[in-house]
């Protein structure tokens, strides 16, 4: 579609557009206009709050402790609002950034249930054609997107999987009035989102099956309500927990010691694993050794304590071989749970293993397996997202030249960015939580405010400038693509099939496409760069500025 045939006189041009109204798009709104800058966010969905505004399924919470799980660029806002728990539920968490979106009176500039379908930039003037799904189109100076790293949902292609004639669906999609009780449910997938869920729907349906591909680390939540003086303490020390989250490789501010695994004996080791585990949460676990992701030795020893945890958490030792991780520890994202193994012991809820009898399709009156055939009245899929690029591949976004994104970035192998923030033959278009970027291995608010903020920056020294287009270098690009590649190959991540590769849905790629160099570092180069005149980018001026 030629875009620039639908712009007429009455087409509206903004500075920015948006994509989003997740935790990235509301930042990134609330700078924009603070830098007097005229911005629309489109948003697919009808309210603000982006994965908490989709995923409604019962258990929804995040795996993040909440203190941290949250913006922290206002100390106003810190202090005004309170979590009620350590992993809040997903309706306080879209209560929260509706009240951030009534504070900083963000929806004026939001317009919902709009999804933005192309963006196209226009070489002759510098700036992108938008087109909405309603058929309008907008123009903008910077096409910023934040459309979510797991906002695009994926429904395996099972044979068959439309001939279900029960109610099928998945997590990030459940339906508004369900009702479980009297019905026989299967959910496919023991994922993060598996794993929330099971334990409510359990709850509810007169039956469930429970269908799971592999076995998956996890650790307890020991999750708790908030202590009214434990709230005030952390609030009066807003400023140096935000240090201390800057300064931390995940932005999560716990105290990661310098250390492998294999300086302590088998004995010190357990002790180190035991306490944290008895603290609750994903990243204690993973901040116990430095070595857990880089070293097959030390990874083993925390796998087989968790290993070990499983077989004590159920008492069917049969169903523990069945749970047993597959992959390494933390390789994929580790599964917090709250009541998931209990629940596979009820009397109403069924285990399949299906790696060893595998979905062979799915029939019009339920899941039939290479063994057995199930009788069902809902399917839900719990089978994860299409990561990280899915959600920017459903735009189609060209570039100077007509090349699209997607086709520059054909296979996970050719996801090339400069600094996870830009990409290539796309001027003024900069993406938040992009590949390359260390955002999905962090505590992701955090992870964004820092996208956000050098994002900002560029933008004031654009205009300040009078620059009409930055650009980053095919150079800088391949440089800091293959430092990503260099440092990710050194540890486990690559050797295992997951979200984050794209193998989840592949089943083959490798290419392990985020920073892993953590938070504090990858700001100190971001910001030198900004320091240092945007090297590696070519800039476009205005007027050509004057030479002494
Ligand atoms: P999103 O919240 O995904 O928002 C993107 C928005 O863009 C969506 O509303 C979508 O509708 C919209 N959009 C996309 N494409 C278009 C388009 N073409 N046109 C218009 N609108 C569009 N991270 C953590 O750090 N800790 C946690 O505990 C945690 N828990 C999570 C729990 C769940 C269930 C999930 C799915 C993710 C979780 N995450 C967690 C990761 C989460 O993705 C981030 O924390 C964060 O919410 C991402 O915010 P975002 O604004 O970048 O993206
Ligand atoms: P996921 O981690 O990708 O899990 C998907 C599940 O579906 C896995 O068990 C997977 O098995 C299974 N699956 C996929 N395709 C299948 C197939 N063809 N046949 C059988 N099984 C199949 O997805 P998710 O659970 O939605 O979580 C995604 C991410 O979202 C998390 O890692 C996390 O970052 C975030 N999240 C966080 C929370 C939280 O606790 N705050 C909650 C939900 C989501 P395999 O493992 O074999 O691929």
């Amino acid at each position: 579609m030629n875009l620039k045939n639908k712009l007429t006189e009455q087409t509206k041009h903004y500075d920015a557009v948006v994509v989003g109204a997740g935790f990235s798009g509301l930042y990134m709104l609330h700078r924009l206009r603070e830098a007097g800058l005229s911005v629309r966010v489109y948003e697919a969905a009808k309210g603000v709050g982006g994965v908490w505004y989709w995923n409604t399924y019962p258990g929804a919470r995040c795996d993040t402790d909440s203190i941290y799980y949250n913006y922290t660029f206002s100390e106003e806002l810190y202090n005004e609002w309170t979590w009620s728990e350590r992993y809040s539920s997903q309706p306080e968490i879209l209560r929260y950034l509706n009240y951030v979106a009534d504070k900083f009176e963000l929806r004026e500039d939001i317009q919902f249930e709009t999804r933005v379908s192309d963006a196209h930039f226009d070489n002759s003037t510098n700036q992108w054609d938008v087109n909405l799904d309603d058929g309008s189109v907008v123009t903008a100076k910077y096409f910023i997107t934040g459309v979510g790293v797991l906002s695009t949902m994926n429904i395996p292609e099972f044979k068959g999987k439309d001939s279900f004639k029960g109610e099928a669906f998945h997590t990030a999609d459940w339906p508004e009035k369900l009702d479980l009780k009297g019905k026989k449910v299967g959910v496919i997938g023991t994922g993060s989102s598996g794993v929330q869920s099971i334990p409510e729907i359990a709850k509810e349906a007169e039956h469930l099956t429970i269908f799971q591909r592999s076995g998956q680390f996890t650790a307890p939540a020991n999750n708790y309500a908030y202590d009214e003086e434990d709230v005030k303490e952390i609030k009066a020390n807003f400023k140096a927990m935000r240090r201390k989250m800057e300064r931390t490789y995940d932005g999560i501010p716990i105290d990661r010691p310098n250390r492998s695994v294999l300086d302590h004996t088998p004995k010190e080791r357990n002790k180190v694993f035991q306490e944290a585990w008895d603290k609750g949460g994903v990243p204690y676990l993973l901040a116990t050794y430095s070595d857990l992701k880089t070293n097959e030795k030390s990874n083993a020893s925390m796998a087989k304590f968790v290993s070990s945890k499983i077989y004590d958490l159920v008492k069917d030792q049969e169903l523990a071989d069945d749970l047993q991780p597959v992959d390494y520890f933390g390789t994929k994202r580790p599964i917090t749970h709250i009541g998931f193994y209990d629940a596979l012991e009820q009397d109403n809820v069924s285990f399949l293993n299906v790696t060893e009898t595998p979905i062979e399709e799915i029939t019009p009156k339920g899941i039939k397996t290479s063994e057995s055939e199930h009788d069902l009245d809902i399917i839900i899929y719990a089978t994860g997202f299409d990561a990280i690029t899915g959600s920017l591949f459903k735009i189609d976004i060209r570039g100077k030249d007509g090349t699209s994104l997607k086709e520059k970035w054909a296979d996970g192998e050719k996801t090339r960015t400069n600094l996870g923030l830009t990409t290539a033959g796309f001027p003024n278009m900069f993406i938040i939580t992009g590949p390359e970027s260390p955002s999905v291995t962090t505590n992701m608010p955090m992870a964004i405010e820092q996208h956000v903020d050098w994002i900002i920056d560029c933008i004031n020294y654009l205009e300040t400038n009078k620059i009409a287009a930055i650009e980053a270098t095919v150079e800088a690009e391949d440089a800091w693509s293959t430092a990503v590649s260099d440092r990710a190959n050194k540890t486990l991540f690559v050797k295992t099939k997951s979200w984050y590769t794209g193998g989840n849905i592949d089943g083959e790629s490798t290419r392990f496409p985020i920073y892993l160099g953590g938070m504090p570092k990858y700001g100190e180069i971001i910001n030198n760069i900004a320091k240092n005149g945007y090297e590696g980018f070519d800039l476009t001026y205005q007027e050509e500025p004057v030479k002494n």
